[in-house]
């Protein structure tokens, strides 16, 4: 029998992981193995937003790919999926086709804009490279011209952010400690720059446990971040943006919105014919849609149910990396003869979140809360396992966040 053609799609965490635990548990005669990944670099998407805010350069972030990946064992090519055949088990990309055998699909997220007018055409958000730098130099343009023009413009320094959930909480850390340097490099004021973190929730990060978040508050507060919670997002134009609190609507003039209020999965997944649940697909316990035994789905793209809850868990690195992990075992298990597939569950070690590189807030092990340092460590040594479960030491001297003692 010929080996079986093993196609992932998107190097994410998911995509990436299943590639470098399949080069590792396969052996080059058993499977042909092929990656596809629009960039010829992966990135660690949980730190774009200290990309966008300036504080970490993006060279930090992103991994190319042939360091980590055995291209003696895979096969990576760089170009962009614009389908999935699945009745004819076929990949379209930009720049020819692939056959597959079996899939596995690691596309990742996009914005998901419920329809708000304006926000597609004048917010930014946090989703690659390109579009973490575009908001770091779009804020730095605008610092730049407030000076050079003969009527300074108030909206070039209202800075909004969208959402107060762990997205939008990590980037107004970073631009709380970012902002002070961009004052001194342009001129500017500090006390002329307003940073405005816009929530519709009764609460910042809802359904976080409370005294985390009162403690996020007021270290974001105590930098400088203004806070609208309970107020609803409801348009923006290209120098403002529109939210209704407590059935009043006001409006802030801006030229920088920052989207960070929700994510759901790549739509290109759905539109191949996957039916998905608000944007991510269903899948069963051994990460298979159903009707597909030979496709799997891994990270953003894959919706799983918390049985405990009875809600989905939501889309996190922490699961993708689990999943990828467990898929490339099932897939191993399938390319030996073997028809048995395990069950994915998913083992959640906790939460951290950085509110700027000197301050976090955390639970980890159950029940257990981390403020401050300790969170901050946490936080580190999280990244830094991730590094060095995807290319060993080398990655983690090269890319690792080693200073914990940054204040
Ligand atoms: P992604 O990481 O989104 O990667 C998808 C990959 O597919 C990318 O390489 C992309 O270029 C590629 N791709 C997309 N479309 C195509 C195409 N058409 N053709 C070819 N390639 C394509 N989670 C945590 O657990 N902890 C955290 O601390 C954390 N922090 C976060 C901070 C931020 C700012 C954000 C935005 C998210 C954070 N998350 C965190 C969530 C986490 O980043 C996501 O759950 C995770 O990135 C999902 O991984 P993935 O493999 O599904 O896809
Ligand atoms: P999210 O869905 O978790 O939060 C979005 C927030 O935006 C919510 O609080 C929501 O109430 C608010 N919102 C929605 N519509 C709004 C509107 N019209 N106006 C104002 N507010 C509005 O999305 P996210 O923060 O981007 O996170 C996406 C995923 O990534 C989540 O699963 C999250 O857990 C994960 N993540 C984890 C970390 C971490 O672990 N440190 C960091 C970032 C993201």
């Amino acid at each position: 029998m010929k080996n079986p053609n093993i196609v992932i799609i998107g190097a994410g965490y998911g995509g990436i992981m299943t590639a470098v635990k399949l080069q590792k548990s396969l052996g080059a005669n058993d499977a042909n193995i092929t990656l596809v990944n629009k960039h010829s670099y992966h990135y660690q998407t949980t730190w774009l937003h200290e990309n966008a805010a300036g504080t970490l350069h993006h060279d930090r972030t992103r991994i190319a790919i042939k360091d980590v990946v055995d291209t003696s064992k895979v096969n990576f090519i760089q170009d962009t999926v614009t389908d999935i055949k699945a009745a004819d088990k076929k990949v379209i990309l930009e720049d020819g086709e692939l056959a597959y055998d079996y899939l596995v699909i690691g596309l990742g997220f996009e914005s998901a804009t419920f329809g708000i007018p304006g926000l597609k055409e004048h917010a930014y958000t946090i989703n690659s490279i390109n579009s973490s730098r575009l908001i770091r130099q779009h804020i730095e343009y605008n610092f730049a011209k407030y000076n050079n023009e003969p009527e300074k413009q108030q909206k070039r320094l209202n800075i909004v952010v969208g959402g107060a959930g762990f997205t939008g909480i990590e980037f107004v850390g970073e631009l709380a400690n970012r902002i002070p340097e961009l004052c001194k490099e342009y001129d500017v004021p500090r006390d002329k720059v307003r940073i405005i973190n816009v929530e519709a929730a009764p609460t910042a990060l809802p359904g976080f446990d409370p005294e985390l978040v009162e403690y996020a508050m007021n270290s974001l507060e105590a930098r400088g971040v203004e806070f609208k919670i309970g107020a609803m997002i409801k348009e923006v134009t290209e120098n403002k943006l529109v939210f209704e609190k407590d059935e009043q609507r006001e409006e802030i003039d801006t030229n920088t919105v920052v989207w960070a209020a929700g994510v759901r999965g790549n739509s290109l997944v759905e539109e191949a014919g996957f039916e998905a649940n608000r944007g991510r697909i269903p899948v069963r316990k051994d990460l298979r849609p159903e009707g597909y035994d030979d496709v799997f789905i891994v990270g953003d793209c894959a919706l799983i149910m918390n049985e405990e809850t009875e809600r989905p868990y939501p889309p996190t690195a922490q699961i993708a990396i689990q999943e990828a992990e467990h898929t490339a075992k099932n897939l191993a298990r399938l390319v030996k003869g073997e028809d048995h597939l395990e069950p994915f569950k998913p083992n959640i070690q906790g939460t951290v979140a950085s509110l700027g590189h000197n301050d976090a807030i955390g639970v980890v092990f159950d029940d257990k809360k981390l403020f401050g340092w300790s969170a901050t460590a946490m936080k580190k040594v999280i990244d830094n396992r991730y590094l060095l479960k995807l290319g060993g030491l080398p990655l983690v001297l090269k890319k690792g966040k080693l200073n914990f003692f940054n204040f």
